[in-house]
């Protein structure tokens, strides 16, 4: 079972991923973590995407569907869960064609939903809880990234709602509730 979890930065997709891939098997493909990999291992793109994602902006649809389809050939029998991709509509349409060559389908497309004000305060508290425990703090997890990557998801990504409702796989699920909640929204979709 291939599924995408769709929504704004800070909707809970990475937590979800995780509970998902514990559970069921999955293989989580996060394209932020692929990229910000990319980065820490000092890659020719890594560099490349580097200003791009402190900035809050999209990197190019060719690097990204790139990282999916090497990702797509190591296969995974539970299934994959693609986690910050697709975001913008050639994504969408590169992964239809990509599991196509490989004769699967997309089988569920979960919308985590979460109001702009609650996104931008947890983004700003995981940065917070992030530097007290003296972890590392993302660059991109401040309040100016943040606006700027609310713009491009309302700008690129939203648009993918249209069209995977007018697929008909679709379900929106409400991102405000309790972790476990989500978790079981998801998980009464996976299984219908
Ligand atoms: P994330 O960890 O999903 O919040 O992604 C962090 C950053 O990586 C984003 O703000 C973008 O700069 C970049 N990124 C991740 N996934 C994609 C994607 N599918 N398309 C374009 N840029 C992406």
């Amino acid at each position: 079972m291939n599924i995408i979890l769709l929504g704004p930065p800070g909707a809970g997709k990475g937590t979800q991923a995780a509970r998902l891939v514990a559970e069921r098997g999955m293989v989580q493909l996060s394209t932020g973590d692929m990229l910000r990999a990319a980065r820490t291992s000092g890659t020719e793109m890594g560099q490349k995407v580097a200003a791009i994602m402190d900035a809050g902006q999209l990197v190019t649809d060719e690097i990204v569907i790139g990282l999916i389809a090497e990702q797509l050939e190591k296969g995974s029998e539970g299934g994959f869960i693609f986690d910050g991709f697709p975001r913008t509509l050639p994504q969408a349409d590169a992964l239809a064609a990509l599991l196509a060559d490989k004769g699967q389908t997309l089988d569920a497309v979960i919308q985590l939903e979460v109001d702009d004000e609650t996104l931008v305060q947890r983004i700003v508290n995981r940065a917070k809880e992030a530097a007290a425990a003296g972890q590392p703090v993302r660059a991109d997890d401040n309040e100016d990234s943040v606006k700027i990557r609310l713009m491009e998801y309302y700008k690129k990504t939203a648009p993918l709602i249209g069209y995977y409702y007018a697929g008909g796989n679709l379900t929106a699920v409400d991102g405000l509730a309790e972790i476990d909640t989500v978790h079981d929204a998801i998980a009464a979709v996976l299984d219908a």
